[in-house]
């Protein structure tokens, strides 16, 4: 019989598939439209504008990019960190990058910081982390590849946290489960939304 834990799971295992379709069929030339609009929604942004660090993932070809963003980031002098999974677990640690050279092929194909040459970052004030996912509801409640990092990582993370998306994966709600974290604030092509909240961004 199935359980309220294995309906979640595959509710959330056929969206997965529906936004990644979508993500997929995006074209090049929209995708650069988008990606450059929640760029300059993200650096216009105050806490952006102050903070020291930037954390972010590492995007690869279909997802919102974050390369322009982590040149952008370095070339104002901010420190930027960028997550790496840890083995046998469902952790990630985070780490600081000077640049694309520090960064190799690893789990699941992405792209992580080389740990031998990159200092673990381990002072997370003043810092903004920029939060991927596959979809967001206007909650900030979000949809992720579904080995739950992020919601490890943010549970531990209290701090400004951006959810980056396309309008189009994006829906009023999302069901959760209990270890679903919500991001302050979702960026999309077209607005940036507060979410849970309260400051001025
Ligand atoms: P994603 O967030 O990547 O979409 P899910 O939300 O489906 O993935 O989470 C994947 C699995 O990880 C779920 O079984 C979830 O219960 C589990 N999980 C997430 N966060 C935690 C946590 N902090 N502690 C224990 N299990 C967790
Ligand atoms: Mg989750």
């Amino acid at each position: 019989m199935p359980t309220v834990k294995t309906d979640l799971r595959i509710y959330k295992n056929n969206l997965r598939e529906k936004y990644k379709k979508i993500r997929k069929n995006l074209s090049c030339e929209k995708k650069s439209v988008f990606d450059n609009k929640i760029f300059e929604r993200i650096i216009s942004l105050r806490y952006y504008k102050e903070c020291n660090t930037v954390l972010t993932y590492v995007s690869n070809s279909i997802e919102v990019d974050t390369h322009r963003l982590i040149e952008y980031s370095l070339s104002c002098g901010k420190l930027v960190a960028v997550p790496k999974c840890v083995a046998g677990t469902r952790e990630m640690e985070f780490y600081l990058i000077k640049s694309f050279n520090d960064l190799e092929v690893a789990t699941f194909s992405v792209l992580e910081p080389k740990v031998n040459q990159c200092e673990k970052l381990t002072q997370f004030s003043q810092s903004v982390c920029i939060v991927p996912g596959l979809a967001f509801d206007i909650r900030g409640y979000r949809l992720g590849y579904g080995k739950g990092y992020y919601d490890r990582f943010l549970n531990k993370y209290d701090l400004p946290k951006f959810g980056i998306c396309y309008t189009l994966c994006t829906q009023t709600k999302l069901i959760n489960g209990k270890y679903d974290k919500p991001v302050d604030l979702l960026i999309t092509d077209k607005y940036t939304h507060k979410t849970e909240f309260k400051g001025d961004f």
